[in-house]
């Protein structure tokens, strides 16, 4: 049996072990110059006005909430096809999450929707912020979401976990929005094994990086360097959120090779889309004009008019043929928490509900040869062969 083929291995290159290196040999390991030093190079890089470095994209989320002031008894509307800590979050700030469901070709959350919710006048009042997911790296539809925020007076969150480097109308993602949240994870386009940055006003920005270390007036850094003094204050009761200057040297020399990551990640999406044109049995992934995804994903949808096979099935023909594959994502309101929660039923969202039925993300990442990308489109139309109808 050929060697397996990993759904997202990391890029690691002797270039950022000698970052790491020599951060663990300096004099300071945690939040430090290494981590003001990404969270400027970041910034930069996104056009962003500020930046703060946080242990990762749902703490981002998180703080994003509390400095937008979002309390009990408020409102939050988002996506049901998201990773649960992005819904986890309304929760924790104690307000109740809001389900618009998703526009069937890029399956992000879908303007729409979200004006629909939004005609009732008692949701319109209690509705403090959205959260839109650019779901794969592919953008939101950011002006439909932006006439909204300002028709209404209603903030928008990005979460930009899966987009780096997207573009919206040639501005990265991070530069748009009321708030962007990044995540650094060990699958992502740019990863610190763990991780994640807030961009956006600087004023918010400022809110957040109070909450993100104890609430404390000043960060330890500044008190211990010798230009601080060792007086703080407790101005909220924040939480311990910081980025180390370990992971920030990881991501320093990840954000240098971001360019060549993405344009390895554009070459298999080309391959994988000429491979599968001729393929009815699925439908493949979309990029919209006007706009860049920065392509963490590539999830195929089976057709199952034309597949005798199920979604499940496929992806245990799949690893038999030494391929490892996922699903993205397993809908919010499906889940046991959520559904007993409020009460939701899988029909509540249909085209979450239905699409999620036929997804299954295939293995992407800059680190995947040509021939392993070749054994992955041989599996995918040898089963697709097979079961066709
Ligand atoms: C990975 C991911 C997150 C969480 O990121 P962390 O950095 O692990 O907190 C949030 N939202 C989406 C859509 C994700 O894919």
């Amino acid at each position: 049996m050929k060697k397996t083929i990993p759904f997202s291995p990391p890029l690691i290159g002797e270039e950022e072990i000698r970052e790491v290196t020599d951060t663990l040999r300096s004099a300071w390991i945690t939040t430090g110059p290494k981590t003001k030093k990404f969270e400027e190079e970041f910034r930069r890089f996104t056009g962003a006005p500020a930046a703060l470095a946080l242990s990762s994209a749902t703490a981002g989320l998180h703080l994003a909430l509390i400095a937008h002031g979002v309390r009990p008894g408020d409102e939050v509307i988002t996506t049901p096809m998201t990773f649960c800590s992005g819904v986890h979050v309304i929760e924790h700030v104690g307000a109740k999450p809001v389900l618009a469901d998703v526009e069937p070709d890029t399956l992000n959350i879908n303007p729409v929707q979200i004006e629909r919710i939004l005609k009732s006048s008692s949701r319109r009042k209690k509705t403090k912020a959205i959260i839109a997911v650019h779901y794969g790296g592919h953008p939101c539809d950011m002006s439909a979401l932006m006439k909204i925020s300002r028709k209404y007076g209603i903030p928008v969150i990005e979460d930009a976990a899966h987009s780096i480097p997207a573009k919206y109308k040639g501005k990265l993602i991070g530069s748009l929005g009321n708030l962007t949240a990044f995540s650094f994870y060990a699958t992502k386009n740019l990863t610190t094994a763990e991780g994640g940055m807030l961009t956006g006003p600087a004023k918010l920005i400022d809110k957040a990086r109070i909450w993100s270390l104890h609430g404390m007036s000043r960060d330890s850094w500044n008190r211990y360097s010798g230009k601080g003094s060792w007086f703080y204050e407790v101005v909220v009761p924040g939480f311990k959120y910081n980025f180390t200057d370990i992971q920030a040297a990881l991501g320093l020399v990840q954000l240098k090779k971001i360019w060549q990551f993405h344009k390895r990640r554009k070459a298999i999406i080309k391959k994988y889309n000429e491979a599968f044109s001729k393929n009815t049995g699925l439908q493949r992934p979309v990029e919209r004009k006007g706009l860049e995804s920065a392509w963490h994903l590539y999830p195929i949808r089976l057709n199952s008019n034309k597949l005798r096979i199920p979604r499940s099935q496929f992806i245990e023909e799949m690893k038999k043929k030494g391929i490892v594959t996922s699903v993205h994502f397993i809908p919010i309101h499906i889940h046991p928490y959520y559904r007993k929660k409020y009460g939701y039923k899988p029909q509540d969202y249909p085209v979450a509900y239905g699409e999620y039925q036929r997804l299954v993300s295939l293995p992407l990442a800059p680190c995947l040869t040509d021939s392993q990308i070749t054994r992955v489109i041989q599996a995918v139309n040898e089963i697709s062969r097979e079961y066709i109808r």
